[in-house]
């Protein structure tokens, strides 16, 4: 079977220039995430063209991401790598100078003040654990618990709800404004809280602005997690953050419950951190990583992600096309039949408004259609690419083609589970649009004539909903 579970991979220092990038498509990238906690705007708007250029020119769609960095708080510059061993005392001050061993500068102002002691403080995502000891008013002392070696300007992990500044930053909305200026596909937001700091983001709905993704990674995030599916458009288990801040026993659950959360809401659920890690310097991943991989494929996750391991590390293609082995190959065992039936009764037991359980009904019903007839192909006409994503939350084994007339939507869909997606030119009336798509999927060889393929779609009449199936012969 193809892929269908989605690649997202990390640009960096390690995979910027075109070729690398050409590689990495090849190799099986979906999305390309710009993470703008690193480099200049400039920068990044021109990895950004660099990225739609060579998607182009390799003639397919990729998706971008914007990932904006948040109040990440950062400790100041380090000359080179640098040990910090398990029992040595050091002291961390507000600033932004070089560190050293013994003393850390901190980018965040308010350091004195809101922490307390006793508080544990993470740096990169989780290597070096320091426990705060005393504050002198001017400086606070803290033991290494965990030791390791760092270098550059690594994060420093406060627990969320001693950090007083908000996100979104005017700093996030100055870069989330270039790049939805510029036609970004994604916007993802760092360390929400709530359902509102996702609609302080401001952005027009899809596909007339991004899909907003909201980065899981605050204990704030899994309390409110259900209003910050409502608002968002897709959802991200940021594992590396949300991992400092929860108990790390918590996280492989938090993690199958907030995929399927969100995929009986219809947004996509992302993946990330530390999924293929050691093949940032190995050539081959460790056997945890590898069924890493493959169990976030069974927790039912639209896209799995790639960072460091594509941004600095030593072969980024070869990641790529190593996690792409490794997904397909789950895929091949996902629990279909199960799956759908746990969506199934999730969406029946609900409440719901009228809009949605229209949707849920059909595309059960389009599901079921497909499973009990052997239909190989799901074609789904959509404008915003709402259809595309409430079918594939049942994961069917159909082929789902998602027809748009929108450049955007077509961008928006490469993170979607299993969706191939075709532009088209615009969206006739039904009959029309359905003979039009039969004949495009055809003439590029996704169906054959005589083959039975449901087809799904919204009516003009209503928006917000899907419709109408239609189980047709392609002539
Ligand atoms: P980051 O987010 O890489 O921007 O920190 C992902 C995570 O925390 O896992
Ligand atoms: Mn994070």
């Amino acid at each position: 079977m193809n892929r269908r579970t989605k690649i997202i991979a990390t640009i960096g220092p390690a995979s910027e220039d075109e070729a690398t990038l050409k590689d990495m498509i090849e190799a099986g990238m979906n999305v390309a995430r710009l993470n703008l906690s690193h480099g200049t705007l400039e920068e990044s708007l021109e990895l950004f063209r660099r990225v739609r250029f060579v998607s182009e020119s390799a003639g397919r769609p990729i998706g971008i991401m914007a990932d904006l960095p948040g109040p990440k708080v950062r400790v100041g510059a380090f000359a080179g790598p640098t040990e910090l061993a398990v029992g040595s005392e050091l002291f961390l001050e507000p600033g932004n100078e070089r560190s050293t061993a013994d003393r850390l500068q901190v980018d965040y102002e308010s350091l004195l003040t809101d922490i307390e002691l006793g508080d544990r403080l993470t740096m990169g995502d989780g290597s070096i654990v320091l426990e705060v000891t005393a504050n002198t008013g001017n400086e606070l002392e803290a033991r290494v618990l965990f030791g390791g070696t760092t270098q550059g300007r690594p994060g420093l992990h406060v627990p969320s709800d001693r950090l007083r500044i908000k996100t979104p930053t005017p700093e996030d909305l100055r870069l989330a404004d270039a790049f939805v200026d510029k036609g970004v596909d994604f916007i993802a937001v760092s360390f929400v809280r709530s359902a509102h700091d996702i609609r302080r983001v401001g952005l027009e709905p899809a596909p007339r602005g991004p899909l907003v993704i909201a980065k899981i990674e605050t204990r704030a995030a899994v309390e409110n997690l259900e209003g910050i599916i409502a608002a968002s458009g897709a959802v991200m288990v940021a594992r590396g953050d949300l991992g400092s801040e929860m108990p790390i026993e918590e996280l492989p659950h938090l993690q199958k419950e907030i995929i399927s959360r969100c995929i009986a809401l219809g947004r996509p659920a992302i993946t990330a951190t530390q999924m293929l890690e050691s093949m940032t310097t190995a050539p081959m991943p460790t056997r945890a990583e590898a069924s890493d991989v493959a169990n976030a494929v069974f927790d039912g996750t639209s896209a799995v992600m790639l960072s460091g391991e594509t941004a600095i590390g030593r072969d980024p293609a070869h990641v790529v096309a190593t996690m792409a082995r490794i997904a397909s190959r789950a895929d091949d065992e996902f629990d279909y039949e199960g799956w759908a039936h746990q969506i199934r009764r999730d969406r029946l037991s609900e409440p719901q408004s009228q809009d949605a359980a229209v949707t849920d009904v059909m595309t059960m019903a389009t599901w079921r259609a497909a499973s009990e007839m052997g239909v190989k192909t799901i074609m789904c006409i959509s404008r915003s690419g709402f259809t595309v994503r409430a079918i594939a939350r049942f994961r069917p084994q159909a082929k789902i083609l998602g027809f748009s007339p929108e450049e955007r939507t077509i961008r928006q869909l490469t993170m979607s589970w299993g969706a191939t997606p075709i532009p088209i030119d615009r969206i006739e009336d039904n009959a029309e649009s359905v003979r039009h798509v039969l004949e495009l999927a055809e003439s590029q060889g996704h169906i054959r004539r005589g083959e039975i393929v449901a087809v799904l779609g919204g009516s003009s009449a209503t928006v917000g909903a899907t419709d109408t199936l239609r189980l047709v012969r392609c002539p």
